[in-house]
């Protein structure tokens, strides 16, 4: 896995646990979003009823899990977990929501990835609080309406254009989570630092905060390979020098791209005089799969404004270039 991927697997997810932020006032950022849930979930909780259902869309590590954690710790309610992925048959899904207590708050994380039976069952609970379970099989088939009690469901989802608009009509408050500024990512790393009982200094956890590209999961996952680093290598502190050092050892440069950002970048510019080149001649000569280069490595390339998606194929910028320390092809030369 790169050590800059924004995904985490299940190993990853434990470790993160230790670091999440419990309350809404601990969660780093997102102001508006936090501002507006604040709204949501106080003025549901001076009624004494459920609030309504919350949509959290963004790119992965911003938070949106978490945020799942915090509105139910907000609202002194339990939490229930599950996913788009995890839920295969529609029966699965009315299994847990028979199940729901009242005030119960449902996370489903990948909800765009339900399967359209389970989406269907969905759209009547969060709306009627009902689930229609069905006895029998065939002609003989007969659908017996269950009430539910009030329960709030948080979806969490990466590509909110994704979901169909019924789905999306149930969720009364949509927050859009969004990239953090390094200001941000160097309050998150401060945070974290002090919940996992080290010392950063202040620069250092500029440095690191530099090349997390936006996103506090890849910055936690830096600050626990800098740690690493100034245990073996350091002196124990988490200094600048520890940062620059680890960060080297792991190939992530100043921007927060890795070896595999640089490769693509590199091959675009010197293989392909800066193109247009297609999506796949590019990946066959990284060695990726196509999908792999368009999911996971181009967009922070485009975000960073470093490559341009044309109608007739990738193009380095002339930020990309001068990142590469390479000169541009003259475009008046023969
Ligand atoms: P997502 O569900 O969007 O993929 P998570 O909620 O799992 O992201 O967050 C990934 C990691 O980043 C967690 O360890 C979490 O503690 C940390 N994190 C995310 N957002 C914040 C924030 N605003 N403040 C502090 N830590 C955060």
């Amino acid at each position: 896995e790169r050590i800059v991927a924004p995904a985490a697997d299940d190993l990853e997810r434990a470790a993160e646990a230790a670091l999440r932020p419990r309350r809404l006032e601990e969660f780093v950022g997102q102001l508006v979003v936090r501002d507006q849930l604040s709204l949501v979930l106080q003025a549901a909780l001076a009624r004494g009823a459920t609030p309504d259902h919350v949509l959290l869309s963004g790119p992965p590590g911003l938070g949106k899990t978490t945020l799942a954690m915090i509105i139910a710790a907000e609202l002194g309610a339990s939490l229930r977990v599950t996913s788009g992925p995890a839920i295969q048959h529609a029966g699965d899904l009315a299994a847990v929501l028979s199940s729901l207590e009242e005030g119960e708050v449902l996370f489903i994380d990948e909800i765009h990835r339900l399967a359209r039976p389970a989406e269907e069952l969905l759209y009547v609970a969060m709306e009627d609080f009902r689930v229609d379970v069905v006895v029998g099989k065939g002609a003989g088939a007969s659908a017996i309406p269950l009430a539910l009690p009030p329960f709030t469901v948080v979806g969490a989802t990466t590509r909110a254009g994704l979901l169909p608009a019924p789905l999306r009509d149930r969720f009364g408050f949509t927050g859009h989570l969004d990239f953090y500024s390094p200001d941000e990512l160097q309050r998150v790393l401060v945070r974290s630092a002090g919940l996992l009982g080290v010392r950063l200094d202040a620069d250092a956890a500029h440095e690191i905060a530099g090349r997390s590209r936006g996103t506090p999961r890849i910055a936690n996952r830096l600050l626990r390979r800098v740690r690493d680093w100034a245990q073996v290598r350091g002196d124990g502190s988490l200094d600048l020098r520890a940062a620059r050092a680890a960060l080297e050892v792991y190939e992530v440069d100043e921007l927060g791209m890795d070896r595999l950002d640089r490769a693509v970048l590199g091959a675009l510019c010197t293989r392909f005089n800066g193109g247009p080149v297609g999506l796949s001649t590019l990946a066959v000569t990284v060695g990726e799969e196509a999908e792999t280069v368009e999911t996971v490595v181009e967009p922070f390339l485009v975000r960073e404004g470093l490559i341009g998606r044309t109608p007739r194929g990738r193009v380095a910028t002339a930020a990309a270039w001068a990142h590469l320390g390479l000169t541009p092809p003259d475009p008046l030369a023969p």
